[in-house]
């Protein structure tokens, strides 16, 4: 959950030490930031299984759990952090200058990082970061923090993919403008305008398919019908005999038809020749399983994460599954439900 405003913190920099040091401070705030997310994501005994630091991607495959006030917590978090922080740089500014000479001091920030060269410099700044990270972060355009809060308190009301949904467009039409003062101004606020827009509606295409899924299994979702091949297979024979156009992915069994690797036909593409009398096997590569037991709609961030996943039953595979695949079962749901 980390859009920050890097092209505000960054404009008019001057070079070297204090640069570097400024940066420094900056990236300490952000790891904060995004660690009071994930504290209180695992007091409610959440996985917390990486931190995004970066706008790009990712923000779609945290597992956010639907459970409003949860997620509205969690996304207080970070920016609840920052003011917490910004008080204290006031509490500790007040006892060395007035407070009423405060904003004047943030204001006249012309050359940012000229301040770290002392200590009375370095509590502005940090005052400065914390209040630009807490105030940007909560700007409601889903999926930044404040979307997301805007998102949990619909959710209380209204149906979770509706909630969704409203918050989806309202950060669209934030992100426009954005987008359009970046054009005439800050590239960054271009970036994070197009980012909101990528990323939002990726996240509503992941809750749109959680609930089409309802109760299904991933058993139940599966495709069951798969083009096994021999692992004792040299290439030449894969190519020449076995290998169809469409089908991507082979999964590679041993004489006993245990399936031991999964065949990608894209892993084959720029071999050269002399791999012609190399057996199958050899190039194939793991696989990633899942539990059919399990409820496709817990597992659908997994899923679509992956390419390919084979479906196992008591220790039997039974099918597999991919995000091209999950996305037809939705629709089909979809169809059925309407
Ligand atoms: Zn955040």
């Amino acid at each position: 959950m980390g859009f920050f405003a890097w092209g505000w913190l960054s404009d008019g920099l001057v070079s070297g030490l204090q640069t570097l040091v400024f940066f420094i401070i900056i990236f300490t705030i952000v790891v904060m930031h995004e660690l009071s997310h994930s504290i209180v994501a695992i007091l409610n005994g959440i996985k917390v299984t990486r931190i995004i630091l970066l706008p790009i991607g990712g923000v779609a495959s945290i597992e956010i759990p639907e459970k409003p006030i949860v997620e509205l917590m969690m996304s207080i978090a970070g920016p609840f952090f920052n003011f917490v922080m910004a008080f204290l740089c006031i509490l500790l500014l007040s006892m060395v200058i007035p407070v009423a000479e405060i904003p004047a001091m943030l204001t006249s920030l012309e050359e940012p990082s000229m301040l770290v060269s002392s200590a009375q410099g370095i509590l502005v700044l940090l005052l400065w970061i914390n209040m630009m990270l807490g105030l940007f972060n909560l700007v409601p355009a889903f999926p930044m923090d404040g979307g997301r809060i805007f998102r949990s308190i619909l959710a209380l009301f209204i149906d979770y993919t509706r909630a969704t949904r409203i918050a989806v467009n309202v950060g669209r039409i934030i992100a426009t403008v954005m987008v359009v003062l970046g054009l005439f101004g800050n590239p960054w606020l271009l970036v994070i305008g197009a980012l909101i827009f990528l990323v939002g509606g990726q996240e509503y295409q992941v809750v749109r398919l959680r609930h089409s899924l309802g109760e299904l299994t991933v058993a139940q979702i599966a495709a069951k019908r798969m083009d096994y091949v021999n692992g004792d297979f040299t290439l030449r024979e894969f190519l020449t005999q076995i290998a169809k156009p469409g089908v991507e992915f082979y999964p590679v069994v041993n004489e006993s038809k245990a399936i031991m690797s999964v065949l990608w036909l894209e892993d084959l593409r720029g071999l050269g020749q002399e791999n012609l009398d190399k057996p199958i096997k050899k190039l194939a590569r793991k696989p990633d399983v899942v539990d059919g037991k399990l409820l496709a709609h817990d597992m659908v961030t997994n899923l679509l994460a992956k390419e390919f996943v084979l479906v196992i039953e008591s220790g039997h595979v039974i099918g597999y599954v991919t995000p091209e695949h999950l996305n037809e079962i939705a629709r089909f749901q979809g169809i059925l439900k309407a």
